[in-house]
């Protein structure tokens, strides 16, 4: 980073770390994502800040813990409170039943209530004047994600002229649906605000300069690749895309220590008719988990001589239990998991394992190491970083990955990976059988292009090339990442009479 600038400051929704009250006492949970292990390092080397909700409702005296938690970590934790009532209209509703479905192209799942949009700004509000009383001009100011569009715009009102970068780590929808969206002015400016804006495939930032040109008077842009410049009367925004990976040493070393094998080893011994299909998925309509049990489904019908010879093992772990449309989800999932074990169970073999649990990163690694097939099939999604987890930690490269042309990692590993459109049963079904009975050689090949790939653009890139882009304004020593050609593309033209 440029010496220019002073301190690295982070906001997101959530504080790396879970916070729980234990009577007089507190308890943390280090957070374990990626961008936790990303970040960290640098915010300890550059001397940074992480804002973000510590996890507890109310006015609550949080200094003690944050002091302890600022010390171990080597880097300041600044919380933002909450009450329930705003958390309620905040997160769950605005960020979770508007934005989130929306994004994903949901919009039938929209509930644009008002109210939320006032409390959504003032959270947004909240955050940034807690970025604005901790940061000292020069310092750069990196926020993450659809739960804080508005923060740029509510710090530019307060006279804050820091740099400020943008995240988006899920997809950005096309017009057609983003105009659905009763604040879309209001958020396309907010946008406006920040200094880059980052998406995560050319795919989301094609979408948003669609919407930018739809609804922005005199705008222009200017170059090519990865990131593009963008005017519009009084700012100049970058806006670019960079997709989110993985630790991929990390997955990769892990797999192959003798815990995961042995639980690897363990797993296969449990299920040892044929091969293993792996699921693994948050609890989330956008999943696609209801046509992807269809599709396996569909598979044992069209071909009774896989039954007792594949299995599919289907991990969901619990999310958003206090929305009522994620509470039906999971009694569907469970509906449609009884229906098909129910059909096709025989003495001996289950078709489909169903765990509704988080898995501890031991177990995730071994049933990403000894699953034959991943099959991941997300109706829409900003990355998918299982996808990435599983190719990485497919040690003896005889794992076949299916994947959802409509993940972000779908140009990333369209080399490797078996596309498919994840509502189209038929087609899964086909790409499960393609997948069940491709030779060694190929899957070899293929899961060999796909780790290439992932061990080059990691997650040490991703924050890398965001900041240089950030703080240089240029990516010239990146790659341009290559776009994915979608099917639709390589149909012949419809002909009318
Ligand atoms: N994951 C986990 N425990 C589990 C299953 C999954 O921690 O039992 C992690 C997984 O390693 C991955 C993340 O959850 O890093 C899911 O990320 P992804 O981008 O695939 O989907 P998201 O849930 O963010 O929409």
């Amino acid at each position: 980073m440029n010496d220019e600038i002073r301190r690295l400051v982070i906001a997101s929704n959530r504080l790396p770390f879970v916070l729980e009250r234990l009577g007089d006492s507190w308890r943390s949970t280090p957070g374990s994502g990626g961008l936790v292990t990303a970040l960290a390092p640098v915010l300890r080397d550059r001397g940074g800040l992480w804002v973000g909700w510590p996890g507890i409702v109310g006015d609550v005296d949080l200094s003690p813990p944050m002091a302890y938690l600022s010390r171990n970590a080597g880097f300041t934790m600044q919380p933002v409170s909450m009450s329930q009532e705003e958390l309620e209209m905040y997160y769950r509703g605005l960020s979770n039943e508007v934005l989130w479905p929306l994004f994903h192209d949901l919009q039938s799942y929209c509930n644009f209530e008002p109210a939320y949009w006032k409390a959504y700004l003032s959270i947004n509000r909240r955050f940034a004047s807690v970025i604005r009383d901790s940061t000292l001009p020069g310092d750069f100011v990196w926020v993450h994600d659809y739960h804080l569009i508005c923060v740029a715009s509510e710090l530019r009102a307060m006279g804050v002229s820091s740099s400020l970068g943008f995240f988006l780590h899920i997809p950005f929808p096309p017009l057609d649906i983003f105009v659905k969206l009763p604040w879309r002015t209001e958020i396309l400016r907010a946008l406006l605000d920040f200094d880059l804006i980052g998406f995560q495939t050319a795919r989301d930032r094609r979408n948003f300069m669609h919407c930018l040109r739809t609804f922005v008077r005199d705008l222009t842009v200017e170059g090519k690749g990865q990131v593009v410049t963008v005017s519009v009367p009084g700012r100049t925004v970058r806006v670019g895309y960079f997709p989110i990976s993985i630790d991929y040493d990390e997955f990769s070393l892990g797999a192959r220590s003798e815990e995961v094998s042995e639980t690897a080893w363990y797993i296969h011994e449990k299920i040892p008719e044929g091969k293993i299909v792996l699921g693994v998925d948050r609890l989330d309509y956008t999943k696609g988990i209801r046509y992807r049990l269809r599709a396996f489904d569909h598979l044992l019908r069209e071909h009774p001589d896989l039954r007792g010879r594949i299995t599919l093992v289907q991990i969901v772990v619990p999310s958003r239990r206090d929305i009522p449309m994620y509470r039906d989800l999971k009694i569907e999932i469970e509906r449609l998991v009884g229906e098909i074990n129910g059909r096709f169970t025989v003495s001996g073999w289950v078709p489909i394992h169903y765990l509704h649990r988080s898995l501890d990163r031991r177990e995730l690694l071994a049933y990403y190491r000894t699953a034959e097939i991943a099959l991941i099939t997300p109706l829409k999604d900003g990355m998918n970083l299982v996808a990435k987890e599983y190719c990485a930690a497919n040690t003896e490269l005889t794992g076949a990955l299916i994947l959802s042309e409509f993940a972000g990692a779908a140009p990333q590993l369209q080399r490797g990976a078996l596309l498919v459109n994840p509502y189209d049963i038929e087609e899964v079904a086909g790409a499960l059988f393609r997948a069940w009975s491709m030779d060694a050689e190929e899957r070899r090949e293929r899961m060999n292009r796909m780790q290439q790939t992932i061990q080059r653009y990691d997650i040490y890139w991703w924050v890398d090339s965001f900041l240089r882009a950030a703080i240089a304004g240029t990516l010239d020593a990146f790659p341009v990442i290559e776009e994915y050609q979608s099917s639709i593309n390589l149909l012949s033209p419809v002909e009318f009479d």
